[in-house]
């Protein structure tokens, strides 16, 4: 099969031939229809994130069909349609798994970080782990789902229930979690990059009442604020957009060193905090809201093999919503050649 392999950090992923992997117990196997780019991807492959186990596969919002099964692996039948997340397995015996938390395991494995993940034409997976896709998504919009749907929705529940919510980087992410927040009520205020009108349009198009400059203040205050770019200066931005009593998440995986800042824009009761990584919970409540609530998810797909192109979108700024990876151009000639 074909694979985009991460040998080092820092250099571009090199396509490989690898064999099919073979589904150990408890796992699928995954015939790979479509992987997201997701930034954290770009984090681990350029060597913000330690010690990835390489040679690596990337991706970790992958959608695609059951195709074997390993030993006791009963969950999916072969056929169905699934989509594989960032957390990958966990202990279940640590404190953080028994006390709920398991999206902080202390031997927690994630996918397309410490596992092989899905910019490949197959994946395996441990099936506890995957979710069941909404049939009214097609698998380039069902991708982004499974880490900026998922991490984001976390996110909005963390940010707690804010009247008038900001959005900090007008991506993947924020642009799943803007019209979740509208059907729940809130008020959507956008931040994007200085100058980028057309992210500024897109957030209104989403629904946010309001879009402008990360640098620039909101029209009124916000109860609360949610950080998607991973750019430290933009916590005491937000600092000072919300509220006394207001809440700042910051939602990636890695950012840049956050800026000294004065007290009194942290005093009042506002609260920082952080989100890391998901919890089986939080995916069956995010996946039962995406099939109740039509997300329209704003895709630029790319086949495989230009992934390096995708990762270099998503880092200068360039992708309106999500990249994602389809292994349909990959799979059309073997096909072809198949019907022949
Ligand atoms: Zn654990
Ligand atoms: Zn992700």
């Amino acid at each position: 099969m074909l694979a985009m392999v991460l040998e080092k950090p820092g250099s571009p992923l090199r396509p490989r031939r690898l064999p099919v992997p073979r589904p150990g117990s408890g796992q699928v196997l995954l015939r790979v229809h479509a992987c997201g780019i997701c930034r954290t991807d770009l984090h681990v492959s350029d060597g913000d994130l330690s010690d990835p186990a390489l040679p690596l596969v990337l991706g970790h919002e992958i959608v695609g069909t059951v195709v074997d099964r390993g030993a006791e692996a009963h969950r999916f039948a072969v056929g169905d349609r699934i989509g594989v997340p960032w957390l990958g397995w966990t202990c279940g015996v640590c404190r953080f798994c028994l006390s709920g938390r398991e999206n902080l395991c202390v031997r927690a494995r994630f996918t397309g970080y410490l596992v092989d993940g899905g910019y490949a034409e197959y994946t395996v997976a441990d099936e506890r782990y995957c979710f069941a896709i909404p049939p009214g998504y097609a698998d380039e919009q069902a991708a982004p789902l499974l880490c900026a749907g998922l991490i984001g929705y976390r996110s909005l529940v963390a940010a707690g229930e804010a009247a008038r919510l900001g959005l900090y980087g007008f991506g993947g992410a924020a642009h799943l979690v803007a019209q979740v927040a509208r059907r729940r009520g809130q008020r959507v205020f956008a931040f994007t990059r200085s100058g980028d009108e057309e992210g500024q349009r897109f957030a209104r198009e989403l629904g946010a009442e309001w879009a402008g400059a990360s640098d620039q203040s909101p029209p009124e205050p916000l109860d609360a604020a949610i950080i998607f770019a991973p750019v430290g200066a933009l916590v005491p931005a937000a600092l000072r957009a919300v509220e006394k009593g207001g809440t700042v998440v910051c939602a990636g995986i890695h950012m840049s060193p956050i800026p000294s800042f004065p007290y009194e824009i942290l005093w009042g009761e506002r609260v920082l905090r952080s989100v890391a990584n998901l919890t089986r919970r939080d995916g069956e409540e995010f996946f039962r809201t995406a099939a109740t609530v039509p997300l329209a998810v704003a895709t630029e797909p790319l086949p495989l093999a230009r992934a390096n192109e995708g990762l270099d979108r998503l880092r200068s700024g360039a992708v309106c919503g999500a990249a994602v990876l389809t292994m349909t151009g990959e799979a059309a000639p073997r096909s072809a050649l198949g019907a022949a």
